[in-house]
Protein backbone atom coordinates (compact mmCIF):
# COMPACT_ATOMS: atom_id res chain seq x y z
CA UNK A 1 0.00 0.00 0.00
CA UNK A 2 3.30 2.40 0.34
CA UNK A 3 4.32 2.12 -3.09
CA UNK A 4 0.42 2.96 -4.04
CA UNK A 5 0.27 5.71 -1.73
CA UNK A 6 3.74 7.59 -3.50
CA UNK A 7 3.07 6.46 -6.68
CA UNK A 8 -0.52 8.11 -6.39
CA UNK A 9 0.97 11.41 -5.18
CA UNK A 10 3.45 11.21 -7.84
CA UNK A 11 0.71 11.06 -10.54
CA UNK A 12 -0.99 14.18 -8.38
CA UNK A 13 2.61 16.61 -8.22
CA UNK A 14 2.96 15.75 -12.05
CA UNK A 15 -0.82 16.77 -13.06
CA UNK A 16 -0.99 19.43 -10.31
CA UNK A 17 2.22 21.29 -12.18
CA UNK A 18 0.63 21.08 -15.40
CA UNK A 19 -2.03 22.86 -14.02
CA UNK A 20 0.17 25.37 -12.39
CA UNK A 21 2.26 26.09 -14.93
CA UNK A 22 -0.40 26.57 -17.50
CA UNK A 23 -1.60 29.48 -14.76
CA UNK A 24 1.66 30.47 -14.40
CA UNK A 25 2.22 31.08 -17.80
CA UNK A 26 -1.03 32.40 -18.57
CA UNK A 27 -1.22 35.03 -16.19
CA UNK A 28 2.47 35.18 -14.64
CA UNK A 29 4.64 34.94 -17.85
CA UNK A 30 2.21 36.99 -20.12
CA UNK A 31 1.49 39.22 -17.10
CA UNK A 32 3.92 41.00 -14.56
CA UNK A 33 6.64 38.39 -15.64
CA UNK A 34 6.63 38.90 -19.15
CA UNK A 35 10.05 40.96 -19.33
CA UNK A 36 11.65 37.78 -18.11
CA UNK A 37 9.44 35.64 -20.46
CA UNK A 38 9.46 37.92 -23.02
CA UNK A 39 13.54 36.36 -23.61
CA UNK A 40 11.51 32.82 -24.15
CA UNK A 41 9.05 34.46 -26.97
CA UNK A 42 12.34 36.36 -28.89
CA UNK A 43 14.70 34.40 -30.87
CA UNK A 44 17.56 33.00 -28.64
CA UNK A 45 21.62 34.17 -29.10
CA UNK A 46 23.31 32.35 -26.62
CA UNK A 47 22.79 29.22 -25.26
CA UNK A 48 20.90 30.42 -22.46
CA UNK A 49 17.62 32.58 -22.18
CA UNK A 50 16.73 34.99 -18.89
CA UNK A 51 12.95 32.64 -18.75
CA UNK A 52 15.27 29.88 -17.73
CA UNK A 53 15.69 31.02 -14.35
CA UNK A 54 11.71 29.97 -14.17
CA UNK A 55 12.90 26.40 -14.70
CA UNK A 56 15.53 26.53 -11.83
CA UNK A 57 13.33 27.73 -9.71
CA UNK A 58 11.09 24.88 -9.91
CA UNK A 59 13.66 21.83 -9.88
CA UNK A 60 14.73 24.49 -7.18
CA UNK A 61 11.29 24.26 -4.81
CA UNK A 62 11.42 19.71 -6.39
CA UNK A 63 14.10 18.97 -5.30
CA UNK A 64 14.02 20.84 -1.72
CA UNK A 65 10.46 19.00 -1.38
CA UNK A 66 12.44 15.73 -2.51
CA UNK A 67 15.13 15.98 -0.11
CA UNK A 68 12.71 17.17 3.10
CA UNK A 69 10.42 14.43 2.44
CA UNK A 70 12.52 11.89 1.86
CA UNK A 71 12.75 10.40 5.46
CA UNK A 72 9.04 10.31 5.26
CA UNK A 73 7.75 9.58 1.63
CA UNK A 74 5.67 6.86 2.68
CA UNK A 75 3.81 9.20 5.58
CA UNK A 76 3.96 12.72 4.13
CA UNK A 77 3.33 14.10 0.70
CA UNK A 78 6.42 16.15 0.29
CA UNK A 79 8.77 13.87 -1.38
CA UNK A 80 6.10 12.50 -3.54
CA UNK A 81 4.50 15.30 -4.80
CA UNK A 82 8.57 17.25 -5.44
CA UNK A 83 9.22 13.68 -7.35
CA UNK A 84 6.27 14.05 -9.42
CA UNK A 85 7.72 17.76 -10.25
CA UNK A 86 10.71 16.52 -10.71
CA UNK A 87 9.21 14.00 -13.06
CA UNK A 88 7.27 16.81 -15.37
CA UNK A 89 10.25 18.69 -15.05
CA UNK A 90 12.67 16.63 -17.13
CA UNK A 91 9.70 15.63 -19.73
CA UNK A 92 9.33 19.30 -20.39
CA UNK A 93 12.76 19.91 -20.46
CA UNK A 94 13.12 16.93 -23.22
CA UNK A 95 9.79 17.73 -25.16
CA UNK A 96 9.49 21.55 -24.68
CA UNK A 97 13.85 22.34 -24.62
CA UNK A 98 15.45 19.67 -26.94
CA UNK A 99 12.43 18.59 -29.23
CA UNK A 100 10.24 21.93 -29.50
CA UNK A 101 12.78 24.41 -29.86
CA UNK A 102 16.11 22.71 -30.63
CA UNK A 103 18.03 23.30 -27.40
CA UNK A 104 20.83 22.38 -26.45
CA UNK A 105 21.01 18.40 -28.05
CA UNK A 106 18.00 18.59 -30.42
CA UNK A 107 16.54 15.80 -31.40
CA UNK A 108 13.62 14.20 -33.71
CA UNK A 109 10.86 11.92 -33.40
CA UNK A 110 8.57 11.04 -35.78
CA UNK A 111 5.78 10.07 -33.03
CA UNK A 112 2.61 11.46 -33.60
CA UNK A 113 2.04 12.89 -30.31
CA UNK A 114 5.12 14.20 -29.60
CA UNK A 115 4.56 16.29 -33.01
CA UNK A 116 1.47 17.00 -32.30
CA UNK A 117 2.62 18.99 -28.89
CA UNK A 118 5.53 20.32 -31.00
CA UNK A 119 2.73 22.25 -33.14
CA UNK A 120 0.11 22.95 -30.51
CA UNK A 121 3.35 25.03 -28.46
CA UNK A 122 4.54 26.13 -32.17
CA UNK A 123 0.97 28.48 -32.14
CA UNK A 124 1.79 29.62 -28.69
CA UNK A 125 4.58 30.96 -30.26
CA UNK A 126 3.15 32.55 -33.11
CA UNK A 127 2.31 35.16 -31.28
CA UNK A 128 5.38 36.99 -30.02
CA UNK A 129 3.92 39.91 -27.65
CA UNK A 130 2.33 40.09 -24.50
CA UNK A 131 -1.20 39.11 -24.95
CA UNK A 132 -0.11 35.65 -25.59
CA UNK A 133 -2.11 32.58 -27.03
CA UNK A 134 -3.27 29.14 -26.45
CA UNK A 135 -2.21 26.77 -25.45
CA UNK A 136 -0.36 27.71 -22.62
CA UNK A 137 -0.02 24.37 -20.93
CA UNK A 138 2.71 21.71 -22.50
CA UNK A 139 0.72 18.70 -22.47
CA UNK A 140 -2.76 19.81 -22.03
CA UNK A 141 -4.72 20.90 -24.96
CA UNK A 142 -7.52 20.10 -27.40
CA UNK A 143 -5.55 17.73 -29.21
CA UNK A 144 -7.60 17.60 -32.56
CA UNK A 145 -7.55 21.55 -32.68
CA UNK A 146 -3.71 21.24 -34.25
CA UNK A 147 -3.92 19.12 -37.71
CA UNK A 148 -0.78 18.17 -39.37
CA UNK A 149 -0.87 21.00 -42.32
CA UNK A 150 -0.91 23.48 -39.88
CA UNK A 151 2.72 23.23 -38.67
CA UNK A 152 4.75 26.47 -40.65
CA UNK A 153 4.98 28.37 -37.01
CA UNK A 154 8.65 28.27 -35.87
CA UNK A 155 9.67 28.88 -32.31
ZN1 LIG B 1 4.65 32.14 -23.47
ZN1 LIG C 1 8.37 27.48 -25.85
Amino acid sequence: MDWLYLIGIMVLGFAGMEIISYCVHRWLFHGILWKVHESHHKPTHGLFELNDIFSLIFAGISIWMMVNGATSMFEQPYFGLGAGVAIYGVLYFIIHDLFAHKRFMPFSSDSKIMKLIRRAHQRHHQDVGKEGHEPYGLFLFPYDKYPEHKRKFDR
